[in-house]
């Protein structure tokens, strides 16, 4: 876990795909546009994340803060999440889309669910699902995939 864990990390991330991507929420008054490498991509079945998206988990990418442009007012909602970071969620004040969320434990990334990029995501390769505790047996993803009681334990989305 330690010393290899680095190089590790660097060479998924040179794996992942380069984003160049615009869309909008359901109503069209938001729009999100990235365009950079994506840094992780990965499912969190965490209850919160069963909310908020309504499935059984959320499946999102990590993008650096730098490449990510929202366009039209947000509403924003922030909780403590297990971590102790504070994790807030934006969504559109319309039709209450989240088009992106970030945690204070992670302030150079934006987190972005992969559904608001619906018909131009075929890109998406979930690496690891977290808060597998909370996971549903219902709600099938790859069984080859890494899983996670909670967090992945070297690093906190
Ligand atoms: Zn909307
Ligand atoms: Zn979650």
């Amino acid at each position: 876990m330690r010393g290899g864990g680095g190089h590790a990390s660097l060479a998924i991330m040179s794996s992942m795909p380069h984003l160049d991507l615009t869309a909008s929420c359901d109503c069209g008054a938001i729009t999100l546009s990235v365009s950079g490498q994506a840094i992780s991509m990965f499912q969190c079945a965490c209850l919160n994340c069963q909310k908020a998206t309504g499935g059984g988990h959320a499946s999102v990418v990590l993008a650096p803060v730098g490449s990510v442009k929202t366009v039209g007012a947000t509403k924003s909602f922030v909780r403590a999440a297990d971590s102790g970071a504070l994790f807030t969620r934006h969504f559109c004040p319309e039709c209450g889309t989240t088009v992106m969320a970030q945690s204070s434990r992670a302030p150079a990334f934006r987190i972005l669910p992969v559904g608001l990029f619906a018909g131009q995501n075929a890109w998406f390769q979930p690496n690891q699902l977290i808060f597998a505790r909370s996971h549903a047996p219902w709600d099938l993803v790859d069984a080859a995939m890494p899983q996670h009681s909670a967090y992945r334990p070297e690093k906190t989305p």
